[in-house]
């Protein structure tokens, strides 16, 4: 059933009053309509109102891509860094002025690929930063080539005949460098990725939020609104988040159950006695 115009401005109205856009800028997105990074924005924007954020308290760190844009969409401080280099710049943001809340963003290319490196090291010093990964496994910026997160057999124009490489598994690699906070989630669900980014933000340390979502203009045949809705599922019920074990194995063998997969305290800084 379609949704009639008069629907929609009610709709905006209440949204406005409610003040859920009030983390937004004056700037338009310029995302592709119908580009999943529009559900992302809202989760974000949202848990930013709900939880009475500051945005001069709000530092949003982003490298380049169609998810590079986002801090000009934000009312908050960004920074729009270069190619694969949120976290690090993220990292020095948090360890000038660690009152901030921080947040990086970008996509699967710039996240896994370009600045894959340094995934590991923010995961293993367990900054208190929260990083959004947008993973529609396709560089979009660039006009739809394969990512680090693309599946095999995956075919672009840059990989005519399908890709041969196997994906990388984002979950799953920021499970094993350590990381204390671990979700995944649905661009189609913004409700849970704002109530994953309020607790995420409460958790002192490094939190990975994986968003899958949908780039409408390159990619028809994977992970297609369609196919996203049909796939994502919740978390299986018994699933024990400060289990380091069961998560690694849900992230491995179950890739579109979305929840918070692994949760756990851990101090920050090094640890004491060289231990
Ligand atoms: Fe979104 Fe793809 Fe358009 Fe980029 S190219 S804005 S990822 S739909
Ligand atoms: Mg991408």
């Amino acid at each position: 059933m379609r949704t009639r115009p008069t629907e929609i401005a009610q709709k905006l109205k209440e949204i406005t009053e409610q003040g859920l856009f009030s983390a937004r800028s004056g700037n338009i997105p310029t995302w592709c309509p119908g580009c999943g990074y529009f559900g992302i924005h809202h989760g974000l924007t949202t848990a930013i109102h709900k939880m009475g954020l500051k945005h001069h308290e709000v530092v949003i760190v982003s490298g380049i891509g169609c998810a590079g844009r986002y801090p000009f969409f934000s009312s908050t401080y960004g920074l729009h860094t270069v190619h694969g280099r949120a976290l690090p710049v993220a990292t020095g943001v948090k360890l000038a002025r660690p009152e901030l809340t921080v947040f990086a963003v970008g996509g699967d290319g710039d996240g896994l690929g370009i600045g894959g490196g340094h995934l590991p090291h923010i995961a293993r010093r367990n900054v208190d930063v929260n990083y959004i990964l947008f993973d529609n496994s396709i560089y979009g910026l660039t006009k739809g080539q394969p990512s680090p997160s693309s599946p095999l057999g995956f075919k672009t124009k840059a990989s005519p005949q399908g890709t041969k490489d196997q994906p990388l598994n984002g979950t799953l690699m920021a499970l094993s460098y350590g990381a204390t906070f671990v979700a995944r989630l649905f661009a189609g669900n913004p409700d849970q990725i704002a109530e994953v980014l309020t607790q995420a933000v409460q958790h002192k340390g490094f939190a990975f939020l994986h968003v899958y979502t949908s780039c409408v203009t390159f990619d028809k045949e994977f992970k297609t609104w369609e196919h996203l809705k049909k796939w994502v599922h919740p978390l299986p019920k018994d699933h024990e988040t400060s289990d380091i074990k069961q998560a690694i194995v849900l992230a491995m063998d179950d890739p579109f159950a979305m929840g918070i997969i692994y949760k756990k305290a851990r101090r920050l800084g090094p640890p004491e006695n060289g231990g």
